[in-house]
Formats: C-alpha cells, structure tokens, sequence
C-alpha cells in the first residue's frame, strides 16, 4: 500500500455517528486509499441545476414550506441539497443522491435533507410534509449500498436523515440478551458498546459494518451468525405513522407499570391480535424510530472453507448443503461463492489478472486460483459451526463426510491458510465482529459501483441451476463478469450477484440496467423472484410478484392508502405508489431505466 496515496482520514466513530471505531483506523485508511487510487473521475462536477423540486411545487411554495420546517426543527436541521454532490465512499457516504448512481447522479436526489433529533420531531416532520404535500424519504445511515444508497424514488422527496441526531443505543438488557437501539445505531457501535461493557453478547452483522442495525432489519437485510436473520431476530418497534401518530408494537402496546415501557417488549414478538410488524418491514407505511433486537450468547465457533473442484459440481454441492441447512447441522448462514471471488477479494484490480476489458474468461481465472490457496477449483463454501469444541468436532465430521461424495472436494481451517486470506475475515463476521474487507470488491474496475441482484431459489439442485445459468447467459450477453454468492438458509438460498460497473460511463450503466431488467424479467418468468431491489427496479421487481391480479400489490395499496391518504411517505418505494401518483407514468417499467441513462429522466413526461 506505499505506493498509494494518503487520503485524509475516514472520520472516527467517536466523533460522527456513521464513523469507524479505532481498532479499524489502519485498515479503513488503507482501504480509502486503495479505493481513490482506482478513482478517474473527479470528486464532484458543478451541478447542471438548482435544487430538484419535489413534483407539482413551485419555487416558491418550497420555499415558504422549508422556512416553516427549520422553525419547526431548527434551522440547522434543514439543509438545502444545491450543492455539488460528492459520491465519497463507504465510510463518507452522501445523504443527497445514490453514490452508486445507474442514472444520471442529479436524477436521483433529493430536494432537502431534514435531521429530526427524536421520535417527537419525526411527528412534526411528517405533519409538516402532510401540510404542504411534499413527499418525505426516511434513512437510518442511508448506507445501503446496491440497493440504491440515500435517493429518495421520487426526485425532489425530502430526505429524513434520522441517524444523525437519533443514534442512541437505548438499552442493553443482558439478562434479556436484547437491546432497543435508535435509527442511528451501526453495527460497529452497538459491537463497541457490548465490548465496553464486556457482556458475553455476540450482535450479528453483515459483511459491512457500517450499516445501521435498524435501517438493515426493516429492509430485511441478513447476518451470518446464527442468528443472521435481523427482522425475525427483532422485538418490537416504535413507529410514526404518515398521519403522525405514535405506534409501538409487539408487547409494546401494552403500556407498563407507572408509565414504564412494557417489561416484556423485547421478550415476546406478536403480542396479542394481528402481527403486524411484517408491514413496516420494505414498505413505505411507517417511520421507524426505535426497534428492539435480540443479542446471541457468546459461544465457540470454527470457520472452514471447502472448496469442490469443476463448474459442474454446482448442484450436486447445493444437494448436499440442503439436509445439512434443513437439520441444522450447518451452524449459520454459510456461503457457496464461485472460485472468482477469491480472486477479487484480494483487493486486486481486474487489470492485474487479466488485460481484457471482456468478463473474465474461465481459463484465465483457472490459472489464476491455481496459484492461490485455494487451488484450482471452481467453487468454494465458507460454513462456521458453533459450540463446545467437541460438539464441533461432531458436527465438522457430519459436514466432512457430506461433502466427501463430491469427488475433488478439499476441507481447510484456518489454521491451514495464510494470515491475509480471507477465510480470517470471514470468521469474523460469522463471530459477530463487524469489518470492512468486503469493500475491496470495489477495486475491481475504476469507479466502482454495483448492483446486487438477488433472487430467492429453493435448496435444490435443479432450481438454483436455473437461476444460475440465466445469470451466466444475461451476464456474457451484457459483457459484465459474474460473482455469485449464494448465502444458505434452510429451505432456501438467496442468490446474490453482484454486479460492478464503472459509474463514469453511460455505456456501462446503460449495460448494468439492461442486465438487471433481463435478470428480472427471465428469472421470474422460471418462478424466482428478488428478495430486495434497487429503487429503480422496484417497479419492476414488485410486478413480478402478480399472482391473481396483482392481488399482493392492491392488498398493499389499499393499506397505504388508508394509512397515508396523501401519499407523503416515501412514494414508489418497493413499488407501492400512494393513490395521488398512481396512473400518471411513475413506474419505471421496461426500458425507462436505460432510456433515462446519459440526459433522459426518471420522471414522468407530465
Ligand atoms: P443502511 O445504512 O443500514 O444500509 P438505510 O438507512 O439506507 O440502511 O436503510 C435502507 C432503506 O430502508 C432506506 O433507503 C429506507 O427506504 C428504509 N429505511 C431506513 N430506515 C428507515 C426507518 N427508520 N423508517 C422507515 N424506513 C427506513
């Protein structure tokens, strides 16, 4: 890294919410630096135009509602998005746009960005935004990348950047094993807290630990320890309606004694009558502002690595992973990734393996692993089992002795791996210890960015196979390479691409959207539909899942019609329009996403 050149340091997450804890300085700095060596592009260009109005709103009338919402909340509180936009990074990521634009990156931007400092000034947001029918966008750390970042679906929407002000850990109950934690609550600080305290408490994290613990739940974003999960794994909520009323659920809504919070809010989940948590979690129905999670017990855990020799070993492996995922055997939600990725989670651009500007050709990354730990092989599984050390050694023989019908097929701790392989990352993870090794993904090609795509296949051979050869099909026709990681549940996998473009050029972009609308399209033509979407694929992905007339999309619009009747919370997102903005040309079916690449827009042609 020597060669490279300091950038200033991210910021520290003793001094902004969203920053880093200390015991990762070196390696968050490193990884700046690697990440900005790889930048061509310069770090903001002057806008073309004045701040995007919300749709159906002069100038005026914007301005006149904005001096009424900074006397509501502060002047402070309330800052204008007319400035350039700076994409930053992971760690300084912006609240005014998506940082990993597909569209041009002013289309998709927010008019504002308002900080409300409690769930009190979030009723005075959404009430101020009722008055003046200006659409409000709610983010916890607005980190959420590849999914669309901060970018509110309707431009013009004002950002409700809750993590800022409200990022309170509010309590950890270790008796309980829970904690109820604010929307501006990452992973790093809720981990550095439970150490401060030194509890026997594990939390459960993604691969980046950046994200907010509440923000990543309710949009149903998974873990990899046992309890990898999040939204099963949360208990209770507090929530701000569209009108503007407070509902806690859960035991919540029972009141507790002398006005105390319900002593078993973070014990029991559904309470009593309808559950209804589900319908704040992807939706547009409710702000949240406090939500409870349960905490896991520390315990032992041994990571492992398998790696299964020929691409066509891949449904065979998913046949054997499914009664070990279906018993329980298997200890967390392991990982099936192609033999690819231990090329590019090296932190390595694409230029160093391969001179091309084509997807990488099969030989080529042959060669390539050959030279790597993990030798020449096709596919490689990270599992982690949990427990006492014998019972691990039980359950490492039960898993041998499964994998061992695949001809070829070579287990390794570890303790068998060089110090900088990955394998040391992921035991991390799975140990509840959040990190940040996954971005160097991003220093594949220059200006990285990337859209996951992410359909649900069944545990079975013959299912995930389908899905994956249309994703070698779509993925060659669009010159993009493939780096599937399949991340196990039970009875089902998600099926996670990710894809990388260059965000500088129109060509890639318009390729990236071509690729994903196809993905979309002909996956679910086979039955298999995405967990979580980009907001510019919403419309796309939400009309997919039409069974019966669109039976599920007119249960949801008849809620939030009902809850929201004038359509100010986050319109379009998930794919559910507000009844004000149904039929008027918002959904972005079709072509519309590439057609807007390189000077067309997003909106509608009114
Ligand atoms: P993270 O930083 O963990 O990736 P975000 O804060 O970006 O997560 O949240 C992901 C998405 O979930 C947001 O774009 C937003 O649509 C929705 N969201 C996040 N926080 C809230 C919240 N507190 N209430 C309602 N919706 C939210």
């Amino acid at each position: 890294m020597e060669n490279l050149k300091r950038q200033p340091p991210p910021p520290a997450l003793t001094e902004r919410h969203s920053g880093i804890p200390s015991r990762l300085y070196g390696i968050a700095q490193e990884a700046k630096n690697r990440l900005y060596s790889n930048k061509t592009v310069p770090e903001s260009v002057p806008r073309r135009a004045d701040v995007r109005l919300p749709p159906d709103t002069t100038r005026d009338e914007f301005d006149i509602a904005i001096a009424a919402l900074k006397r509501d909340i502060g002047d402070d509180n309330v800052v204008l998005n007319n400035q350039p936009l700076v994409d930053g990074w992971y760690l300084e990521h912006p609240n005014t746009h998506d940082a990993f634009h597909v569209v041009d990156q002013e289309d998709l931007v927010c008019s504002a960005v308002a900080y409300p400092g409690s769930t009190g000034e979030v009723q005075v947001v959404v009430r101020w935004a009722n008055k003046y029918a200006i659409p409000i966008y709610p983010i916890s750390m607005g980190r959420n990348v590849g999914y669309g970042g901060t970018a509110p679906r309707v431009p013009g929407s004002i950002v409700v950047d809750l993590g800022k002000r409200m990022n309170k850990i509010l309590n950890i109950d270790a008796e309980n094993a829970s904690c109820v934690v604010e929307p501006g609550v990452s992973y790093f600080a809720l981990y550095e807290e439970v150490q401060r305290r030194k509890l026997p408490l594990w939390i459960d994290t993604p691969d980046l630990g950046g994200g907010s613990v509440l923000g990543n739940a309710i949009d149903r974003g998974v873990g990899y320890t046992p309890m990898g999960d999040h939204f099963a794994c949360h208990c209770g909520m507090e929530i701000v309606l569209p009108n503007g009323e407070i509902l806690r659920t859960g035991m919540g809504a029972m009141p507790g004694k002398n006005g105390a919070d319900n002593p078993t809010w973070q014990s029991f989940q559904p309470a009593y009558g309808p559950y209804s948590d589900g319908i704040f979690s992807q939706s547009n129905f409710g702000i949240v502002c406090q939500m409870g999670f349960w905490l896991m017990h520390e315990t032992g855990h041994q990571s492992y690595m398998i790696t299964f020799p020929s691409e066509e070993d891949f449904p065979d492996i998913v046949e054997a992973i499914r009664p070990l995922a279906q018993k329980r055997i298997l200890g967390n939600i392991p990982q099936l990734r192609h033999v690819v990725q231990e090329l590019n989670v090296t932190g390595l651009p694409k230029s160093h393996w391969y001179a091309g500007s084509s997807p990488i050709p099969r030989d080529i990354i042959q060669k390539h692993a050959a030279q790597l730990p993990c030798g020449d092989c096709s596919w490689v599984f990270y599992g982690t089992q949990y427990g006492d050390e014998t019972s691990i050694e039980t359950q490492l023989d039960i898993i041998r002795s499964a994998f061992a019908n695949i001809p070829g097929s070579r287990f390794f701790l570890p303790s068998d791996l060089p110090d900088d392989h990955y394998i040391h990352s992921r035991a991390l993870v799975c140990s509840g210890v959040p990190i940040l090794r996954e971005l160097d993904w991003l220093n594949w090609k220059p200006n990285a960015a990337h859209l996951f795509f992410s359909p649900i296949t069944p545990t079975r051979g013959a299912d995930a196979k389908i899905v994956h050869d249309i994703n070698i099909r779509l993925h060659k026709k669009y010159g993009f390479d493939l780096f599937p990681t399949l991340c196990v549940a039970g009875r089902e996998m998600h099926y996670i691409t990710n894809i990388i473009y260059d965000r500088s050029s129109n060509d890639e972009k318009r390729r990236v959207a071509g690729l994903m609308r196809e993905l979309i399209a002909e996956t679910a033509r086979e039955g298999y539909g995405e967990y979580r979407t980009h907001v510019l694929f919403a419309d796309q992905v939400a009309g997919t899942y039409n069974w019966n007339n669109n039976a599920l999309m007119r249960f949801n619009e008849t809620i939030k019609d009902a809850l929201d009747p004038n359509g100010i919370l986050a319109p379009g997102r998930n794919g559910i329009w507000p009844k004000n903005y149904r039929g008027k040309g918002w959904e972005l079916l079709g072509d519309r996403v590439e057609k807007a690449i390189g000077g067309g827009t997003i909106s509608p042609k009114l």
